[in-house]
């Protein structure tokens, strides 16, 4: 048996990091297995679906690199992958399940249905259709269509008891009585999610159907609806809630719920996948830095937690630090880009022209930042005018600690700018300036906090042979004479 899941977001908003795991989850599952992912837009929802929504998760899947085998834009066997083009399917076994008696047509109008649940729920009974036409006579239905009366049709749920296998959950039992007599086809004739979802998985071979737990309470009405419809019943594996740091639903209260958000915020791809993984799985209970092939690798459906995960976002942006570090300084260094471009800090040819340097930058900066968009802020001292350096107050404190600050800061200038004007890198300033120090017996910080508060300003900050060299000799001397002036 091949197996063969599926992703079937709602087109009514942007790629929810609860849809953009479950997707992963069928997707690594499909690739372990060596199955076939499918991806199936169900845009019954006519009022909320738009296309622009379509095409910003479709964007968004291709950003997290979960290719489909079959849905939309490749297409396959089982196509239309879009419910709104498979209409004339749904009616067709509707029409089947009506002519076999296993779905009937429903007259109640909702002012009935209305005052009958008010009437149930005020004798704490739980509101559920009450079978009123369930038997009416084929005389009477035909009767009421030809009048043109409005109908729904509703699923004939049957007596006894059933059951269904959840990878999660283990096998899950039911009474068939717990299980309204739900409507498929609404009085406008529109199919409903329930009933559409059953037609679509079973004509497109679907195995196993992995999903968020909140749709644990449609599983009963679809395994039912299988077995009228005589098909064989898919596995099931519910995938549990994602929750805030208050444990309730993750919601936009308690951090962005979208992946286009973290994407735009400059959390590295691979990082975001990772953090998804871990919202109810782990790779073996310790590593939680792990690559998509080990995903892929060692994904199994019932390893997945029953319990909600609770979404971290500082662990997020840990996470998202630790693949940055590891990325190679060119390639940060493309993903930093569109940032600074639009800090106003670099063109997008300027970039070009010194990418050397700008890698360099990078390069340095990799240990300070964890997302691509905190980079413009901390390189800010680099496109200040040397004049106009700004020292904050704790920087220009910490110079002024030194007693021989500026002769430290005359200092460098006189032996470590020369060197830097013959071409000298980082370490080998370094040296210099270890030389320095020790001929003159300092300590580090009687040079390093001068320095700093004249080079960049701030307190803290990247290594700072790193920082003379991408100022380079006459930049830093403007900078060494303006801070030899202001803070003597
Ligand atoms: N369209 C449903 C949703 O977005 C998918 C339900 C399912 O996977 O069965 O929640």
């Amino acid at each position: 048996m091949t197996v063969r899941v599926r992703y079937a977001p709602s087109p009514t908003g942007l790629l929810h990091v609860g849809g953009a795991r479950t997707a992963l989850f069928n997707w690594a599952w499909a690739r372990r297995h060596g199955g076939v992912f499918v991806l199936r837009i169900e845009d019954t929802d006519k009022e909320r679906s738009t296309e622009e929504s379509e095409r910003s998760i479709l964007e968004a899947m291709r950003w997290l690199g979960m290719e489909w085998d079959e849905g939309p834009g490749v297409e396959g066997p089982y196509g239309p992958y879009r419910q709104s083009e498979r209409n004339a399917r749904y009616q067709e076994l509707c029409a089947r399940l009506l002519e076999e008696g296993k779905a009937y047509r429903c007259f109640c109008d909702a002012e009935r249905l209305t005052s009958l649940r008010e009437q149930q729920m005020a004798n704490k009974e739980n509101p559920r259709y009450d079978g009123h036409c369930r038997d009416l006579s084929p005389e009477e239905v035909a009767r009421r269509m030809a009048a043109g009366e409005p109908y729904t049709v509703r699923f004939r749920v049957p007596e006894g008891e059933t059951r269904f296998t959840d990878h999660v959950r283990g096998e899950v039992v039911f009474q068939n009585k717990e299980v309204d007599d739900w409507v498929m086809l609404r009085s406008d004739g529109s199919p409903t999610y329930n009933f559409v979802v059953v037609c679509d998985d079973a004509d497109m071979k679907i195995t196993h159907v992995l999903r968020g737990e909140e749709h644990l309470v449609n599983t009963p009405k679809q395994v039912l609806l299988y077995e009228a419809l005589g098909l064989e019943v898919p596995e099931f594996g519910h995938l549990p809630l994602m929750l805030g740091a208050d444990k309730k639903k993750l919601s936009k209260r308690t951090g962005h719920t979208s992946v286009q958000v973290y994407r735009d915020l400059g959390y590295p791809r691979d990082a975001v996948v990772n953090f998804l993984c871990l919202q109810g799985w782990a790779l073996d209970g310790e590593t939680e830095v792990f690559s998509v092939d080990q995903l892929v690798e060692s994904f199994e459906v019932r390893d997945v937690s029953k319990g909600g995960a609770v979404f971290d976002p500082e662990k997020f942006l840990w996470l998202a630090g630790e693949y940055l570090r590891q990325e190679a300084p060119e390639v940060c260094a493309e993903r930093c880009a569109p940032y600074v471009i639009e800090a106003g800090q670099m063109t997008a040819e300027e970039l070009e022209e010194r990418s050397g340097w700008f890698q360099e930058v990078v390069r340095g900066m990799q240990e300070r930042v964890r997302l691509y968009s905190e980079l413009p802020e901390k390189i800010a001292f680099l496109f200040e005018g040397d004049e106009e350096v700004s020292y904050d107050e704790k920087a220009e404190k910490n110079a002024r600690k030194h007693e021989h600050r500026a002769e430290v800061l005359a200092a460098v200038r006189d032996t470590l700018l020369p060197t830097l004007e013959a071409g000298a890198d980082a370490a080998a300033l370094s040296e210099a300036g270890k030389a320095l120090l020790a001929e003159r017996e300092w300590k580090f910080p009687a040079l390093g906090q001068p320095l700093r508060c004249a080079l960049t300003g701030a307190a803290g900050g990247p290594d700072l042979f790193d920082v003379l060299v991408w100022l380079g000799p006459e930049r830093a001397r403007v900078r060494l004479e303006r801070a030899i002036e202001r803070l003597a």
